[in-house]
């Protein structure tokens, strides 16, 4: 029976897996400006992974987290229901991302406070 977790779509960047490892933690480099931040972690709630992009003779480029690779792509826009968004989510594994910055975010503010230090 279908629900609505297969009909709603929404358009998700769907990143092939890494060229040179295989890996599936793949995202997209983009322009970002001052809110990179926010909008990193914006996107790991959506599923998708995302860095800034500086090189300026790229338009678009995509990267891997488990090795770092880089390299020029032309990312596809495809529509996904929740219910394939949600497997994005698992293979790309952008949840375990979001609490693991949301940690390093936190032990920061530690450090700033010198907790560490005393
Ligand atoms: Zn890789």
């Amino acid at each position: 029976m279908k629900t609505l977790y297969d009909i709603i779509k929404l358009p998700y960047h769907d990143v092939p897996p890494c060229p040179y490892c295989g890996s599936h933690l793949t995202g997209r480099c983009v322009r970002m400006g001052r809110f990179s931040k926010w909008l990193i972690m914006a996107a790991l709630r959506y599923g998708e992974h995302l860095e800034p992009l500086f090189d300026d003779n790229l338009r678009s480029a995509a990267f891997c987290r488990n090795c770092s690779y880089e390299w020029p792509e032309d990312v596809p826009v495809r529509w996904m229901s929740l219910r394939e968004i949600k497997f994005q989510k698992y293979i790309r594994e952008t949840d375990e991302y979001l609490e693991l910055f949301k940690l390093l975010k936190n032990l920061k503010k530690i450090k700033k406070y010198n907790i560490f230090d005393q």
